[in-house]
């Protein structure tokens, strides 16, 4: 590259929660040394405000921006997340957790779930999550930062946290002009491009104008840039997941936060519950098909626990990603790039990995548009994983008591769903790609959890001894059970971690 193309200005356009972390890393990373970041945001239009349960790698993200954890926590009113519980998605009345971190630990050549497998086709009780550190801890109400607990079985947890999205996007608007990023408020009334077709000026309402060699499109749903401006399109993945709004309000809390996520199924979708210190986010999300607003909200109001304090507000959603996320010099980030909807927590998550990638593949001024091919291919597919993912929560119901239900039930998978299924129920063998998000951990509690189930186990767990390797788990099993018990609630835990200096 010749240093004469070298970007000299970014500009970000949207400062919601994907506008800040691509400024805070930016300017973490840069250090002000390769081009100046301007971050463009409308007061008027606002943030979309939901956004709030978060998974392990946002700990990595906090860590990367050399973020003080404690000072965050205090500062977004943060409570801890150990998983998801799922009620009633296999049938009402049925739930089953999804645990960050380990569930147990590999015996000789044999991962955990295999040897499990086997114990239970030989009549063993043995519950898969009786084996997770983070599903122990949340059962109880517990909570201990793993890595300080190491030495015991509650050391293979992991965690994440629920966040006061707008606390969030002000502390690291905070963080990100500290360290060099220009923020400007106005909206952006038009779009100029330049004889190539690239963006090169926006035109503010009040007839300011920012220019840039390079555009970050965090406008949201608005999708600026790279829809109403460039044109690209979006793959509509409506076929497999069939919710397209969100109803969202907050409560006072009612009692302690619990360290994890609710996700309750719905009639005609689910609902979410996301404790923080100081009130709980609730949403239902759920399919138009079936569902009006006033309906949806009614549900949602009749069983939210404590008094409303902020909406409800309806969020219209569609579930896809953009056919190009790059596209010649604009980037698109968070909602502007795709959406998922919100079950496994996943979207902020794809903001970090999406800056990570553009990092990786950051371009000088010509845009050569085979680092954006790269960036585009290893973006989708992300998002096509996270999208498997989800489906697999709905497809594998057994639930036939709403058309919703049965929708989802009878619904054609994704060729890549139904080929890992498949290979999965041969003796519970996984496709793994070395880089993907959800892990074997993550496939096997929504597995189990679903009531999908593999034929057989590996046939290497037969080289361990059977007498000795029940005895084992039994042991390690009662164990993490003890542990967990003596553990600082959730509530006494952020105390004190919130007053530690
Ligand atoms: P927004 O917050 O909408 O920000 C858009 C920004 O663009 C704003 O600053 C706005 O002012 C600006 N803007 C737009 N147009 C203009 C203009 N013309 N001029 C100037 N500025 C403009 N993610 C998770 O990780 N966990 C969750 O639990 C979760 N739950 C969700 C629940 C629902 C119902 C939905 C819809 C999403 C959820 N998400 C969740 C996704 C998450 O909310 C977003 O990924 C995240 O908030 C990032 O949003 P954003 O910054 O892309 O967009």
């Amino acid at each position: 590259m010749r240093a004469s193309d070298a970007l000299r200005k970014v500009c970000i356009v949207g400062g919601g929660t994907a506008g800040w972390i691509a400024a805070a890393l930016m300017a973490h990373h840069f250090k002000g040394k390769l081009f100046e970041i301007e971050l463009v945001e409308s007061d008027d239009i606002g943030t979309i405000g939901v956004g709030e349960s978060t998974i392990p790698p946002f700990m990595e993200l906090i860590a990367r921006l050399e973020i003080n954890e404690q000072e965050f926590v205090r500062a977004t009113q943060a409570s801890f997340k150990l998983g998801i519980e799922f009620e009633d998605w296999r049938r009402k009345g049925e739930s089953y957790f999804h645990p960050f971190g380990s569930i147990g630990q590999p015996v000789e050549l044999s991962e955990f779930y295999q040897c499990w497998l086997k114990a239970r086709q030989a009549g063993q009780p043995f519950e898969l999550m009786d084996f997770a550190p983070a599903a122990a801890m949340a059962r109880n109400g517990r909570f201990m930062l793993p890595f300080k607990a190491q030495k015991t079985p509650i050391g293979g947890a992991a965690y994440a946290l629920h966040v006061d999205a707008k606390r969030v996007a002000q502390f690291l608007r905070a963080h990100a002009e500290e360290r060099g990023v220009t923020r400007t408020e106005g909206m952006v009334a038009d779009v100029r491009l330049d004889d190539r077709g690239f963006v090169d000026t926006l035109v503010l309402k009040d007839g300011r104008e920012v220019t840039a060699d390079f555009f970050i499109d965090c406008s949201g749903f608005r999708a600026l840039l790279i829809e109403k401006t460039l044109g690209v399109g979006y793959e509509d993945w409506s076929q497999w997941l069939f919710c397209d709004r969100a109803i969202a309000a907050q409560t006072r809390n009612v009692g302690p936060p619990r360290p994890y996520t609710l996700a309750q199924a719905q009639d005609y979708g689910w609902r979410w519950r996301i404790p923080l210190q100081h009130r709980t986010g609730n949403g239902h999300v759920f399919c138009s098909e079936f569902l009006s607003d006033d309906e949806a909200t009614r549900i949602l109001l009749d069983q939210v626990e404590g008094e409303v304090v902020a909406g409800p507000m309806v969020v219209p959603f569609k579930t896809g990603v953009r056919d190009k996320i790059w596209h010649r010099n604009v980037l698109s980030l968070g909602l502007a790039s795709g959406f998922i909807e919100p079950l496994e927590s996943t979207a902020i998550h794809l903001v970090y990995r999406g800056m990570d990638f553009f990092f990786r593949y950051l371009p000088d001024r010509n845009c050569d548009p085979r680092l954006a091919g790269e960036y585009n291919r290893r973006m989708t597919a992300d998002y096509t994983e996270i999208r498997d993912f989800i489906v697999l929560h709905y497809c594998a119901t057994q639930r036939n008591d709403t058309p919703f239900w049965r929708k989802c039930h009878d619904m054609e998978l994704p060729d890549s769903l139904r080929e890992r299924i498949e290979l999965f129920r041969v003796n519970g063998v996984l496709r793994e790609g070395h880089d993907e998000l959800f892990r074997a951990v993550s496939w096997h509690s929504v597995l189990e959890g679903m009531g999908i189930h593999p034929a057989s186990y590996h046939p290497l767990v037969d080289r361990i001894e059977e007498g000795w390797l029940f005895e084992g788990m039994s042991q390690v099993r009662a164990q993490l059970a003890q542990v967990a018990g003596t553990l600082p609630t959730h509530q006494e835990f952020i105390d004190a971690h919130c007053r530690a200096e």
